[in-house]
């Protein structure tokens, strides 16, 4: 399967949401299409195509998942935060081996938009997989240090010790080495260079944004709530890769951590969210990305206005 969009934003327009006094800016790294049944190993092709509201944004004509890979700045009254990093720049990372060679465009993309790598204040990363720690380093003479020289890195205690602890309680060899590579070339400069500060369990961050544990896909994922002058979003992260699971979200991800907490946690989240006026903004929903959870029958569907 060939790529959607490769690196870069290029001329798509930029998607900007406002949550009271909160602007959100999604910077899209990548966009690809990935065959869900292989990351979901109860969906059925079938199944995907029996959710009419999944095309054009989520799923092809033909039953493909369509994934994005984005970055989301979050500037509030008083802080610039940049959620997710992405793949990152000549870490020969990707969703393909093709978009691995591709250099990302995603640090020039923001600085075009008036926000230089400099003047972030907070990097949130709502996990520490490859796709979401990328630009947290950068290339300079022969060594990886932090790209966000001004701003602290703010990440879940359990899901720093667990990936810098051995690696034996995650099944695939594959993404063992990929793991290891990653938390010691995107995460160990960072804390060598004293920008990590470790936090557990729900955190405010400053009046309007608020991490929330939401475990199962790694094992101290956060999710992160955003609220203001009563308007309230939530920004997914990885409990929830694609729009399909708020229909089946039986549907674990075949590399989860803990695939039956990543169930319980999504049904817990859809059921807060539903029938509410919070924006639930997907980390890797390709599109409009964002909507609003509806109760529909025994499960949920994604309402983008
Ligand atoms: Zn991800």
């Amino acid at each position: 399967m060939t790529n959607i969009r490769g690196r870069g934003q290029g001329d798509a327009p930029q998607q900007v949401w406002h949550i009271g006094d909160v602007t959100i800016t999604k910077f899209v790294d990548c966009v690809e299409e990935h065959d869900l049944t292989h990351l979901f190993p109860k969906a059925t092709v079938q199944a995907l195509l029996d959710i009419p509201w999944l095309q054009p944004n989520f799923l092809t004509a033909d039953g493909t998942g369509i994934f994005s890979y984005h970055a989301l700045v979050v500037e509030t009254p008083t802080r610039r935060i940049i959620v997710d990093t992405c793949w990152g720049y000549e870490k020969g990372r990707g969703p393909s081996e093709e978009l691995a060679q591709i250099q990302s465009l995603l640090l020039e993309d923001l600085e075009a938009a008036g926000y230089p790598r400099e003047s972030f204040d907070t990097v949130l990363c709502t996990h520490l997989h490859a796709d979401h720690v990328g630009c947290n380093t950068m290339m300079v003479d022969g060594k990886w240090v932090p790209t966000f020289t001004n701003a602290r890195y703010i990440l879940n205690r359990t899901e720093f010790e667990y990936w810098k602890a051995p690696y034996d309680m995650v099944p695939d060899p594959e993404f063992i080495h990929t793991m290891e590579a990653t938390f010691y070339d995107s995460v160990a400069p960072v804390h060598e260079a004293g920008l990590i500060d470790l936090v557990e369990g729900t955190h405010k961050i400053c009046e309007e944004v608020t991490l929330v544990p939401t475990p199962g896909h790694s094992p101290g994922h956060v999710s992160i709530h955003i609220a203001s002058r009563g308007e309230q979003a939530l920004i997914t992260g990885d409990m929830a890769h694609h729009p399909s699971q708020l229909v089946h979200t039986d549907w674990s991800l075949r590399w989860d951590f803990d695939g039956e907490q990543s169930v319980r946690t999504r049904e817990q989240v859809f059921s807060d969210a539903a029938d509410k006026p919070i924006l639930v903004i997907g980390t890797h929903w390709a599109g409009v990305t964002a909507g609003h959870v509806k109760r529909d029958g025994d499960s949920y569907r994604l309402q983008c206005d």
